[in-house]
């Protein structure tokens, strides 16, 4: 996978490869005071819907570097992500995020500190509920 900004995409994510549709990098950028990752998607890679727990604090902050793609909270419209976007997730709040069918996507994900914090994945984004979202975008 070729180089898609300043953060470099790093190694296939194999660690997390059970909860994602299609191929994705992972590139840890740091793992001390706050955990910041580079992730990078393939066209079409997306992961599965999944919840940041925390007791207090915690959640997901996603800046977007390069390529196009979605975030999508349970039961509501998906939101189309571009280059410069930021996105806040909330603790407790399903969701999944990834690529757009025709662009390979990548943002970082900042791990917001809490107590407890532990993610919980659940199931696929199914193809069929992709492509309607895929659909709407042209
Ligand atoms: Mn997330």
């Amino acid at each position: 996978m070729e180089e898609m900004s300043v953060f470099k995409t790093g190694e296939p994510n194999d660690a997390f490869k059970d909860y994602f549709v299609g191929q994705s990098y992972l590139n840890m950028l740091t793992t001390e005071q706050v955990k910041v990752a580079n992730v990078t998607f393939e066209a079409g890679c997306r992961n599965n819907w999944h919840i940041h727990h925390a007791d207090k604090g915690g959640g997901q902050i996603l800046l977007v570097t390069a390529g196009k793609g979605w975030y999508q909270e349970y039961g509501k419209p998906a939101r189309q992500l571009n280059p410069g976007d930021a996105v806040n997730i909330p603790a407790g709040v399903k969701h999944w995020h990834g690529a757009a069918a025709e662009s390979a996507f990548q943002h970082l994900a900042i791990e917001v500190p809490g107590e407890n914090t532990e993610t919980e994945w659940c199931e696929k984004v199914t193809d069929e509920e992709y492509e309607k979202l895929n659909e709407v975008q042209i």
